[in-house]
């Protein structure tokens, strides 16, 4: 079984990296793709660009084997629709069922994805706890409800029956981290430290990101660039 975990990683933190890492080894899922978006198109535009946000997803599994990253959207450039991911990654798996992860805040807005009803044909959708968010279904669109009831299984053994097809609901440590937070932190000048991996705090600094400026204190801190150190761990990155 393949995992999928897609997002905007502006930046990426551990918030992203646990749960991922969770699903894969809950659900002894083969490999667990790590999906950064192009061009997200159902939220507001992420401040870096894309190639800062591969380097730093980069960057942060980059000695992880139980992680991969696919940068088919980045390379496919255009409005990342899931819907398009998913349709690609169908015809190269045949019959090997997927598993789409999303945080209970994503997956309460699927019903405003672009063909978000072919979703659930495509793949398996595994729901994560997200601290700050309760999967309060009856606070849910009727169709969305509607899909819940139809679909939801309790064992994960009903997954690997099928290519597709059935949601789960699956704990993960619980974080209380978000990209949001982390910029904030930066923008008013403040550490970020531990809510995300050093590598990618040390890129934020080399790189000035999220507002944080060259006069700030924090510069002081020695940032060691590691060039050609990374891994190229993406899958399609030459293609
Ligand atoms: P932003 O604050 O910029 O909206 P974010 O931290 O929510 O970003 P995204 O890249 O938008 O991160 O999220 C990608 C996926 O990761 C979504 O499915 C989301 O639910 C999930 N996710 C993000 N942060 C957490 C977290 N702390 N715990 C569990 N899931 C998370």
């Amino acid at each position: 079984m393949i995992g999928i975990f897609g997002g905007t990683f502006d930046p990426v933190h551990f918030g992203h990296l646990r749960p991922a890492l969770d699903v894969k080894q809950a659900l002894g899922l083969d490999e667990m793709r790590m999906i950064p978006s192009f061009k997200p198109p159902h939220r507001i535009q992420p401040v870096a660009n894309p190639g800062q946000r591969l380097t730093m997803l980069r960057a942060a599994v980059g000695d992880e084997p139980d992680l991969q990253i696919d940068n088919c959207e980045m390379l496919r450039e255009g409005e990342s629709f899931m819907v398009d991911t998913l349709t690609c990654l169908r015809d190269e798996s045949g019959d090997e069922p997927v598993c789409l992860v999303l945080g209970v805040d994503a997956f309460l807005k699927l019903d405003e994805w672009h063909r978000w009803r072919e979703i659930p044909e495509l793949v398996h959708i595994v729901v994560t706890h997200r601290p700050g968010w309760q999967l309060d279904m009856n606070a849910a669109s009727p169709e969305l409800q509607a899909l819940w009831r139809e679909r939801q299984v309790t064992d994960s053994a009903a997954l690997a029956a099928r290519p597709a097809g059935r949601i789960i609901l699956q704990a993960v440590t619980s974080l209380e981290i978000s990209a949001t937070q982390i910029r904030a932190l930066v923008a008013a000048g403040k550490s970020p430290r531990y809510l995300l991996p050093d590598k990618v705090w040390n890129l934020i600094r080399m790189h000035g990101l999220y507002g944080f400026a060259a006069t700030n204190n924090l510069s002081k801190t020695r940032v060691k660039a590691k060039p050609g150190k990374n891994r190229n761990r993406t899958l399609r990155i030459n293609k």
